[in-house]
C-alpha cells in the first residue's frame, strides 16, 4: 500500500492527513430544526464511533437548532455543510469544528460578488475560530463555467478544476487547514476525478466518498469498490460511506467505513479493479436534513423490490430525497424521481414526465420502466 503524503489538519480532537488513521465520518439525515432526533442521530454516530458528524444549515431557524444539538453533544466533532446560505459560516462556526462549503453553491449565491471575496469571508471566519474547512466538490452542483469549457460528458475535469482553483485561492489566503472532496455516484467517476486531484495537489488532505451509493448490499459494495482503488494508492484521509438507511440504523455507515478499512489494512479486497456496472444500477441519496417526506426511504426500499423484475437490463435509476438537488442528480439516470413533500417528479433523462402522488409513484415507474426495457430490446435486435 502506497504510503500518504498529505499535511495534517486538524478537525477538534481528530487530526487527518499524513500518517493518522484514516477518519471515519457521517452526516445526520434528520431535519435540523428537529433537534431531538438530530441530538439522537449524533448519538447514533458518537456510539457507532464516528470521528466526526456532519449537519446541514441552511437558516437560522437550524442555527439556533444546532447551538442545542452542541450543548447536548458536548464532545462531538462536528462539521456544518453550509448548504445553500454561506452566510451563516460567521454564526455556526462558535459551535463547530469544520465548515464544508460546495464551490457551485457558492457561485450560484450573491452572483455581483466575485467568488474570491466569498472564501476570504468563509477563511476569515474559520481561522477567527479555528475552524477546518472542506471544500466540496459534487459531480451534480459543479459551477457552469467550468462544465462549459470542457466536452459534454467529461464531468471529471471541470469538478478537479473548481477544486484546484478553490485550494489556490485558500493557499492565496495563507489558509492550510483545509481538505477536498470530489463525488459522484459513480464509483469509476470518484476514482478518476481523486486520482487527477491527487498527482496535482498531493499535499492536500481528501475526503473520499460516493454520493448517492443507495441502498446495502450494492451501495457498499460501489463505496468499497471505490475506496480499495483509492486507499491502497495512498488516496484518501477521511471517508465518508453514503447509504440510504432508515434513521435508527445511521450508524451502520460508520460500521460499513471502519470495515472497509480494516479489510484493506489485511489485504482482503473484493476488487474486481474497476466497478464494471451491468444489470439495474439504482441510486439513491442517503437523505440529509433536506429530505421534507420521510415517505423517501420508504420509496427507494420499494423501487428496489417493485424493480427486481428487471435486474438484468443495463438500467440506472435514480432516487433523490429534495428538490435542491434532486433536478440536477437525476438527469444523468435512464429514469429519475426526485421527492417534494406531497409528491414525486417522475424523469425519464433530463426530461420531466410527470409529478405523482407517494402511492401512484410506483404504478407509474413501472410502465415506464416497461417501456424502456421494450425500447432497448427493439434496439438490440434492430
Ligand atoms: S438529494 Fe437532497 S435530501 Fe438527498 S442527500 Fe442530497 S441534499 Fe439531502
Amino acid at each position: 500500500m502506497k504510503p500518504r503524503q498529505t499535511r495534517e489538519i486538524r478537525i477538534g480532537n481528530v487530526r487527518i492527513g499524513g500518517a493518522n488513521p484514516i477518519a471515519v465520518q457521517s452526516m445526520a439525515a434528520t431535519r435540523t430544526v428537529d433537534v431531538a432526533a438530530t441530538i439522537r442521530q449524533v448519538e447514533l454516530l458518537e456510539a457507532a464511533g464516528a470521528d466526526i458528524i456532519r449537519i446541514a444549515v441552511d437558516n437560522p431557524k437550524d442555527v439556533a437548532a444546532l447551538a442545542e444539538i452542541r450543548r447536548a453533544r458536548p464532545n462531538a466533532n462536528l462539521s456544518i455543510d453550509l448548504q445553500e446560505n454561506y452566510r451563516l459560516a460567521e454564526k455556526v462556526a462558535p459551535f463547530v469544528q469544520k465548515l464544508r462549503y460546495n464551490p457551485g453553491h457558492l457561485y450560484h449565491l450573491e452572483r455581483e460578488k466575485p467568488v474570491q471575496e466569498k472564501v476570504r469571508y468563509l477563511v476569515d471566519v474559520a481561522r477567527a475560530h479555528g475552524c477546518a474547512m472542506r471544500i466540496g466538490v459534487n459531480a451534480g452542483s459543479v459551477d457552469p463555467e467550468k462544465l462549459e469549457k470542457y466536452a459534454h460528458g467529461d464531468s471529471i475535469t471541470p469538478m478537479v478544476e473548481s477544486a484546484l482553483e478553490h485550494c489556490a485561492m485558500l493557499d492565496d489566503l495563507g489558509f492550510d487547514q483545509y481538505c477536498v472532496s470530489l463525488k459522484d455516484s459513480d464509483p469509476n467517476k470518484v476514482i478518476d476525478a481523486n486520482v487527477a486531484f491527487a498527482e496535482a495537489r498531493p499535499d492536500v488532505p481528501l475526503h473520499l466518498g460516493v454520493t448517492e451509493a443507495g441502498m446495502p448490499p450494492d451501495g457498499v459494495i460501489k463505496t468499497r469498490v471505490a475506496f480499495e482503488q483509492l486507499i491502497t494508492r495512498g488516496i484518501g484521509d477521511t471517508i465518508r460511506v453514503s447509504l440510504t438507511l432508515p434513521f435508527d440504523d445511521k450508524g451502520d455507515e460508520i460500521t460499513v467505513g471502519r470495515q472497509i478499512l480494516s479489510d484493506i489494512e489485511s489485504g482482503r479486497f473484493r476488487s474486481v479493479p474497476r466497478f464494471e456496472q451491468h444489470g439495474l444500477n439504482i441510486i439513491s441519496c442517503p437523505s440529509c436534513s433536506r429530505v421534507e417526506n420521510e415517505a423517501f426511504i420508504d420509496l427507494a426500499q420499494n423501487v428496489r423490490a417493485m424493480t427486481e423484475y428487471a435486474k438484468e437490463h443495463d438500467i440506472t435509476i435514480a432516487v433523490m430525497g429534495c428538490r435542491v438537488n434532486g433536478p440536477g442528480e437525476t438527469d444523468d439516470a435512464d429514469l429519475g424521481m426526485w421527492c417534494a413533500p406531497s409528491f414525486v417528479n417522475l424523469k425519464r433523462g433530463p426530461k420531466t414526465i410527470g409529478q405523482f402522488t407517494y402511492d401512484e409513484i410506483l404504478g407509474k415507474l413501472r410502465v415506464e420502466l416497461d417501456t424502456l426495457i421494450e425500447e432497448k430490446t427493439v434496439s438490440s435486435r434492430a
